[in-house]
């Protein structure tokens, strides 16, 4: 992902898995989503890493420290956010962390969709004082509030109009590929039609009633473009 000055105040999150393909994975969704992900594949690595992240997602099962005391160990020394990551059937872990003071947790196997959606509201609560507001020309986007308008006046969009709203108005100008847009919005590998994009996008348009404000960029994707040019 590109670096820019606004990597500053960008929500850092790491990710503790031993499983590299989960790991890598899990990264790359995040920094799709925006944020800046790295991992590390033990609990002892994750209670020394610099900078101190804002939020963990902590799988339980690490090869050298028992996940629920590294959740301990995490809260006692800083108020960084924690979602706990478990496979099934281990659910007294998941208890005996939401008791050390796991802000929420994750079952295996789950979609990027739902974990996105659980590190916005975890953030939400743990860092309410964050509010990005993503402005582009008349759009605006509230990503903690989910709220859109164009020169002001709200416009009402489905949870799923809005996901794909939020892909392009975080980098505007980038174009967005339409697989990046099915996996942000839909889930971590998404292999049925695109043709359901394209019925999203009309619809999204059409609420949105600027031309020109979302761009197909053909054979690549979307952007958002410069509403005040003509078509
Ligand atoms: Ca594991």
């Amino acid at each position: 992902m590109q670096e820019t000055d606004a990597d500053a105040v960008r929500v850092r999150v790491l990710v503790v898995e031993d499983d590299p393909g989960i790991a890598r994975s899990l990264v790359r969704g995040l920094e799709r989503a925006g944020y800046l992900a790295r991992s590390v594949d033990t609990g002892r690595a994750a209670l020394s890493v610099e900078p101190a992240p804002d939020l963990v997602l902590l799988d339980l099962g690490l090869p050298d420290l028992d996940g629920v005391e590294v959740c301990r160990l995490l809260r006692r020394r800083s108020d960084v956010a924690v979602i706990v990551v478990t496979a099934r059937g281990e659910e007294g872990d998941r208890v005996s962390a939401l008791d050390e003071g796991a802000d929420d947790y994750l079952v295996k196997p789950f979609g990027l969709a739902e974990l996105l959606a659980r590190v916005r509201a975890v953030l939400r609560r743990t860092r309410p004082q964050v509010s990005e507001l993503l402005q582009h020309g008349p759009l605006s986007v509230d990503p903690r509030t989910r709220k859109v308008t164009v020169s002001g006046t709200e416009v009402v969009l489905t949870a799923k109009e809005f996901d794909i709203l939020e892909c392009l108005a975080v980098d505007p100008g980038r174009v967005v590929t339409r697989q990046e847009i099915l996996e942000r919005a839909w889930d971590a590998h998404w292999y049925g039609p695109t043709k359901v994009l394209d019925v999203h996008m009309a619809a999204l348009r059409r609420k949105l009633g600027v031309p020109g404000l979302v761009e197909t960029v053909y054979g690549r994707g979307f952007r958002l473009g410069d509403p005040g040019e003509p078509q």
